[in-house]
């Protein structure tokens, strides 16, 4: 895909530092790590996010996550790993290509965990239900 940045790092057309490839996913480290190692897993075959990547791209990224998960937590001494992705501008995607976040954790890292809220009386029904009904 023209203008793709993650598209042209595939491509070699930018370098990146990269941890992994096989046919149908590529590994590299994210540019501005949250902690070092911050490793970036995407398909090759160029796609927007979560929302529309096709089922079998979907499993091959979920494979390569699951190959380097470990080797990334247990190479750098980590103390956890966290698996993230962003989907759209309004849950932080920026650069559109799928991209799984590989972030390996260290014990007072300091990087913050959501906080839950409480759902209303009756309304994890209503929303459960309109989540079942949109699933094919
Ligand atoms: P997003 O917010 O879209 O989930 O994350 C995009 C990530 O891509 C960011 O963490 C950013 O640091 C990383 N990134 C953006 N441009 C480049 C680049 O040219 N090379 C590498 N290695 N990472 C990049
Ligand atoms: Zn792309």
């Amino acid at each position: 895909m023209e203008n793709c940045i993650f598209c042209k790092i595939v491509a070699g057309e930018i370098p990146a530092e990269k941890i992994y490839e096989d046919n149908e996913t590529f590994a590299f480290l994210d540019i501005h790590p949250v902690n070092p190692g911050h490793t970036l897993v995407i398909p090759k075959h160029h796609s927007f996010n979560i929302l529309d990547i096709p089922p079998e791209d979907w499993a091959a990224v979920a494979k390569t996550v699951h190959k380097l998960a470990k080797p990334i937590h247990d190479a750098l001494g980590a103390d956890g790993i966290n698996l993230h992705m962003n989907n759209r501008e309004h849950a932080g995607q920026v650069v559109d290509h799928p991209h799984v976040h590989l972030i390996p954790r260290f014990k007072g890292d300091g990087l913050p965990h959501w906080h839950g809220k409480a759902y209303k009386e009756g309304e994890s029904k209503i929303v459960a239900d309109k989540i079942k009904a949109a699933v094919q």
